[in-house]
């Protein structure tokens, strides 16, 4: 079955896939895009525990949860082959993690960081790029960090995790030399310090607010953006 067309509203119908969907900005995506009327392909690692994502999806029947580790990757191959003839519009790559450095790094930590923030990412998308292909929206999204920045470091923030969104951002760009804007448009996206697990309660941002400000920018991509590292709002970061 291939998903293409509009809703009654006459907006365009796309169909989303967002990693790391039952909390935080994931699950921001899942509620925003649902309520847009589009069809979502929500993963996360233990759907029976996603209570605010089974609701949405109880709400809005174009919502379909997938188990899915995003590191485990028989598994992405899997749920590949199983949506093998949809057309997915925006690939949006979410899921992430930040673990801290206590007194000594820890080679086994790290490596996790660089398998779940830079390397997952990116073996999921090659897995999802026939389907990705198949769309004239055809939008990669990888949810990065300004804490990926090499030009913006400071003495703050776990190594492991700014060592990681920098993997992701060089990934990203390289992946994205391959592709004219016209094929695939690949993104880094900083979404801004949001109030999460991760960014803490002290952060600037509601996860509304950040989704807002990515939604608009995520739709309004342009040959210009492609390639890039941008913040929620559009602007370019500087790599
Ligand atoms: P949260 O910690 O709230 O959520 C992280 C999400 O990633 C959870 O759904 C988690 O699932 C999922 N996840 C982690 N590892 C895996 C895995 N191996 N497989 C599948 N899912 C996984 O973080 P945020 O929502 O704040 O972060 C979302 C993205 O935004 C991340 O990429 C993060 O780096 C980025 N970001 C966030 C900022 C912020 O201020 N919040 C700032 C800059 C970037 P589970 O529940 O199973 O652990």
């Amino acid at each position: 079955m291939i998903l293409i067309g509009s809703n009654a509203q006459g907006l365009a119908m796309y169909t989303i896939l967002i990693t790391g969907a039952n909390r935080g900005l994931g699950l921001g995506f899942v509620r925003h895009y649902a309520e847009q009327g589009m069809t979502i392909i929500a993963t996360c690692r233990e759907p029976d525990k996603a209570t605010e994502l089974q609701a949405l999806a109880e709400q809005f029947s174009h919502i379909a949860i997938e188990a899915l580790d995003i590191c485990d990757y028989a598994a992405v191959i899997r749920l590949s082959e199983k949506y093998a003839d949809y057309c997915i519009d925006i690939l949006i790559n979410n899921a992430g993690i930040l673990v801290s450095v206590n007194t000594a790094y820890d080679a086994e930590t790290w490596l996790k960081s660089l398998e779940t923030n830079a390397v997952a990412p990116m073996i999921l998308t090659q897995a999802f790029l026939p389907q990705v292909k198949r769309s004239a929206i055809h939008k990669v999204v990888f949810i990065s960090s300004s804490y990926g920045s090499i030009e913006l470091a400071t003495a703050e923030g776990s190594i492991y995790y700014r060592s990681a969104k920098a993997a992701l951002n060089m990934a990203v760009r390289r992946f994205a030399l391959d592709y004219t804007y016209l094929e695939i448009t690949a993104v880094c996206l900083c979404p801004g310090w949001v109030r999460t697990d991760m960014g803490g309660v002290n952060a600037e941002l509601s996860v509304d607010d950040s989704i807002a400000a990515m939604v608009t920018t995520i739709a309004g991509l342009e040959s210009e953006h492609h390639g890039q590292f941008l913040n929620q709002y559009g602007d370019f970061v500087p790599w």
